[in-house]
């Protein structure tokens, strides 16, 4: 019996055991269970989207510099994201947003949107560039924009909700026949003669022939029960709602396109209802994912908003209305696993690096056909999974190489 508000009794067995109620365990249990060829079950320990998914800016971009793996997962993503009642059924929270990256040429920066430029204008994605004077009246709330070479507009981004679209996959997921289960949680995987033969949990053991682990910074800690080890850092990230002032808001009703700034360690976005978020994205404060502090620190809160002051100084004025803090799975490269290793049967996805939302549509499709030992395919295109391999690692401690931080 499927269930699909998320507390329902663990079966006495099932086909595959998704691990984690994040948007990437969801997705990937909405995608088995359309599937149709095998029961699913997902449980989480907590409640749906208690880990970083509940805590994501949730934005959709497409440019990805030179790393056209991500702007395909993205658009396909993305697509998915827009037609989601549609695909899934439950309607889900988005917002339509250009993201735009001011640069300067001659910089690895400038180097980051002219390469994300053409890789969007070759796939027909839409695009745009300004130059010189054209920057400033494009972005006229933007001080610091007659500063820069170059502006690429990322036209049809977005964001959404990371909670909202955990709970529509679950939702989706349980109309397919999925059990989803929650306040149970994994303790290890069991195995005979190198196949998975189950799970233990909190509540008992669950029989199964494959499990797939989407546990966000947890994951190192199950795949260790199996002689896998994954490379993660959880980082702590800090957020701040800001309430614009009312001239500002009525002088630019879309209120800020998104942006990062050239050294990429914070990023801005507009809110449902009239917020701005302002946020970190530095990979730096290693923390515990089941014990940080979940307020920004002081003197952060005051670095944003003197950062802000540089760029559009009307907000400067602007009132708090929230504060929290999330975490990132961090990768050395910053880029994902997605692989099968360690006992036959055993899946893992994780280590999203703080951009994971974006391409939760394309991951729950891409394990699905790993799974069903299909092409890994997006539309008309192969995926290249070795990318997200963990032998990478074996080959070099920082896998795919330096990663590129821009949002
Ligand atoms: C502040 C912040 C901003 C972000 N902004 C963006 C953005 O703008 N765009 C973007 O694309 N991405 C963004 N990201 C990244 C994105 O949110 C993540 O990549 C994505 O949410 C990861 O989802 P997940 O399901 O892998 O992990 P999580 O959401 O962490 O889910 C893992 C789940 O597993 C459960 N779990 C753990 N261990 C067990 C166990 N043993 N048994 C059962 N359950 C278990 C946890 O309780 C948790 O619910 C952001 C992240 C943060 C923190």
């Amino acid at each position: 019996m499927s269930d699909t508000t998320g507390d329902s009794e663990l079966p006495d067995r099932t086909d595959t055991v998704v691990v984690g109620g994040g948007v990437m365990g969801t997705s990937i249990a909405y995608f088995l269970a359309r599937a149709g060829d095998r029961s699913v079950t997902l449980l989480e320990r907590d409640t749906l989207a208690a880990g970083s998914t509940g805590d994501s800016s949730a934005i959709l971009r497409h440019h990805y510099g030179d790393e056209t793996i991500y702007t395909d997962m993205a658009w396909w993503s993305h697509d998915f994201f827009r037609s989601f009642e549609q695909e899934v059924g439950p309607r889900i929270a988005y917002e339509g947003s250009p993201l735009v990256r001011f640069a300067d040429e001659g910089t690895p920066g400038g180097a980051y949107a002219r390469d994300g430029y053409d890789a969007l204008a070759e796939r027909g994605i839409p695009v745009s560039m300004q130059e010189g004077d054209a920057i400033v009246e494009e972005y006229p709330m933007y001080d610091g924009a007659s500063e820069f070479d170059l502006a690429v507009s990322d036209d049809t981004a977005a964001y959404s909700d990371g909670s909202d679209a955990a709970l529509g996959f679950a939702r989706g997921a349980g109309e397919h026949g999925a059990d989803i289960v929650t306040g149970v949680s994994v303790t290890g995987i069991r195995t005979h003669n190198g196949d998975v033969t189950g799970v233990d949990t909190d509540s008992g053991p669950l029989e199964c022939d494959e499990v797939v682990v989407a546990a966000g910074p947890w994951t190192p800690q199950l795949a260790e029960t199996v002689g896998v080890e994954i490379p993660i850092r959880p980082v702590r990230e800090q957020i701040v709602l800001l309430d614009p002032p009312s001239d500002y808001a009525e002088a630019y009703p879309s209120l800020t396109p998104t942006t990062s700034l050239p050294d990429g360690e914070w990023y801005i976005r507009p809110d449902f209802g009239e917020g701005v978020l302002v946020a970190t994205h530095r990979y730096v404060d290693e923390v515990d994912p089941d014990d940080y502090d979940e307020e920004p620190d002081e003197e952060m809160m005051l670095e944003l908003v003197e950062n802000l002051e540089t760029v559009i100084p009307e907000l400067a004025d602007a009132g708090i209305k929230g504060t929290y803090c999330g975490v990132y799975s961090t990768t050395p490269d910053h880029d994902f696993v997605i692989d099968e290793a360690g006992p036959d049967g055993c899946y893992w996805a994780c280590g999203f690096s703080g951009h994971g939302f974006k391409h939760a549509p394309a991951v729950g499709s891409l394990v699905t056909a790993v799974v069903r030992d299909e092409e890994p395919t997006l539309g008309d295109e192969r995926i290249d999974l070795d990318y997200f391999a963990l032998e990478r690692f074996e080959e070099a401690p920082d896998g795919n190489g330096a990663p590129d931080d821009y949002i």
